[in-house]
């Protein structure tokens, strides 16, 4: 049984607000939002994080990168925005299903 919460919110089984879908990305607003916008991009396939990608599955992370263009227009980020991705422990990664997250809609911090 896969217990990924964000398969389930792929799946519909926990809602989400969807900002964007096609055939293999799925976009939605952060639940705990770190900026004006914040939203989560990932693949619709199971990825359970950067290490993860390989050269069967990298399609899917470039879907996301030209799903990003798209989403922050779509959000008024024309001043800019950030693309963040959190891996493993260290990276401070909560949710293993493969995320990229977009903040905007402010001057972020320089600081991590
Ligand atoms: P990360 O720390 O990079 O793994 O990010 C996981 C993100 O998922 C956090 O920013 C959480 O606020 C967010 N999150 C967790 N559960 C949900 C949910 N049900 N709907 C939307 N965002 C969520
Ligand atoms: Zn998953």
């Amino acid at each position: 049984m896969n217990d990924c919460i964000f398969c389930k919110i792929i799946a519909g089984d926990i809602p989400s607000a969807k900002v964007y879908e096609d055939e293999s990305v799925y976009a939605f607003r952060d639940i705990n939002p770190q900026a004006p916008v914040h939203v989560l991009v990932v693949p619709k396939e199971h990825i359970s994080c950067a290490n993860e990608i390989t050269a069967e599955n990298s399609g899917a992370v470039a879907k996301i990168f030209e799903a990003i263009p798209k989403i922050a227009a779509a959000e008024g980020l024309s001043n800019g925005y950030r693309v963040i991705n959190c891996c493993g422990e260290d990276g401070g990664q909560t949710v293993f299903h493969l995320h990229f997250h977009i903040l905007g809609g402010k001057k972020l911090s320089e600081s991590f």
